[in-house]
């Protein structure tokens, strides 16, 4: 059972001992404290509570535990949208699509569903299930199955702005495999993408019952996000601002979103954006969202992580003070000055 409708998890990645020395602590299972790990100043330690936070060494099959309540509830006839958030480098990639030695949450979910759907050994029901995988660049939306040509379609979003897609039926793992792996080749084929687009792999379940007549249809969005750390530099100009506008616009529309349904506020804006229009029917109402929050552990990364932490606390609705942000400037300028200090040593070796 999920109580409460959106959920917030926080994963850190493994340290990169390049990226200087650690800048947080999990001292339990929902709090991630982040601190400058340079100075004793205890005002530059900050903990951010979650529903759950991961620290380094939990692997994708303990994590999949927490998960499996999303796989449930979704197989149960409720939409469910799981993402992944964070900077680029802080594994929302490998949260989602994992490798073949250590499976992300793609395969992990469907293989849940499909043994789910399995345990249900009554021969007076059924489940179907399909995929449709799209990439969202710009707000433009690329199916990357259009390869199936002897798929069926169908359309996702409000039916004013909808978009249709190819659905690829799955009867089993294999097959499931076999349709992300062309989902992720087409996806992959502009490796300058992936970090500013978005990527969402949909499992639409059907489900009927000959004796009742009942028939349920919901959906699983598995979202691997654009990177949040698009930042407008200096010398940016063209093409790559509008991919950053587009990332940064999407990003902050989902926060507000999530905020407003956290908040109970009449109006949501979904229209906002592309990516929460077109996920307009599985943010809300009785569906379920996970956030899951990827942040780098290390120093060097801490402005970056803070602001990370600070959208998904906004998510839960925790008002961020004005002294807050002083925090977090102060932290910003230990943050490059010890970045600066590690460069100057890295010079120094070489
Ligand atoms: P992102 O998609 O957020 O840009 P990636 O998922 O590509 O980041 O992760 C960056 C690197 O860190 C990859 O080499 C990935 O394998 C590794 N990595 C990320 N998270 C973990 C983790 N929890 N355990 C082991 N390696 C990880
Ligand atoms: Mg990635």
């Amino acid at each position: 059972m999920i109580s409460g409708n959106i959920k917030v998890y926080c994963r850190a990645r493994p340290e990169f001992v390049h990226e200087g020395p650690s800048a947080v602590e999990f001292p339990d299972d929902v709090t991630i404290r982040v601190s400058s790990g340079v100075s004793a100043d205890p005002t530059l330690k900050k903990d951010y509570e979650f529903d759950k936070v991961y620290g380094p060494h939990v692997g994708q099959g303990e994590l999949f535990l927490d998960v499996q309540p999303f796989v449930q509830s979704a197989l149960d006839g409720n939409n469910v949208s799981i993402f992944a958030y964070g900077q680029t480098g802080s594994g929302k990639t490998h949260t989602m699509e994992g490798s073949s030695h250590d499976r992300g949450l793609y395969v992990r979910c469907f293989e849940e569903l499909f043994d789910l759907s399995n345990s249900d050994t009554t021969s007076i029901s059924k489940y179907d299930f399909y995929v449709t995988a799209f990439e969202l660049y710009n707000d433009q939306v690329r199916d990357l199955l259009l390869s199936f040509s002897n798929a069926s379609t169908v359309c996702l979003g409000p039916p004013d702005s909808s978009v249709e897609l190819v659905r690829e039926k799955v009867q089993n793992p294999i097959d499931f495999s076999r349709v992300l792996k062309v989902a992720l080749q087409n996806h992959g084929q502009d490796v300058s993408r992936s970090s500013t687009s978005h990527m969402i792999i949909t499992l639409h379940i059907h489900y009927s019952n000959w004796v009742t007549s009942e028939v349920l249809y919901s959906k699983l969005f598995l979202v691997d996000l654009a990177g949040s750390d698009c930042s407008l530099d200096e010398g940016a100009s063209g093409d790559s601002v509008t991919e950053m506008l587009h990332v940064m616009k999407s990003l902050s529309a989902l926060g507000d979103v999530l905020s407003a349904l956290t908040a109970k506020k009449d109006v949501i804006p979904y229209k906002n954006s592309r990516l929460t229009e077109l996920l307009t029917d599985s943010l809300g109402g009785t569906s379920k969202v996970l956030m899951i929050v990827n942040v780098c552990p290390n120093l060097s990364n801490v402005s970056e992580t803070l602001s990370s932490l600070n959208f998904s606390a906004r998510a839960r609705n925790v008002e961020l003070s004005l002294g807050n942000r002083d925090t977090i400037k102060k932290w910003r300028d230990v943050a490059n000055d010890s970045r600066k200090e590690l460069y100057e040593k890295e010079r120094e070796i070489s």
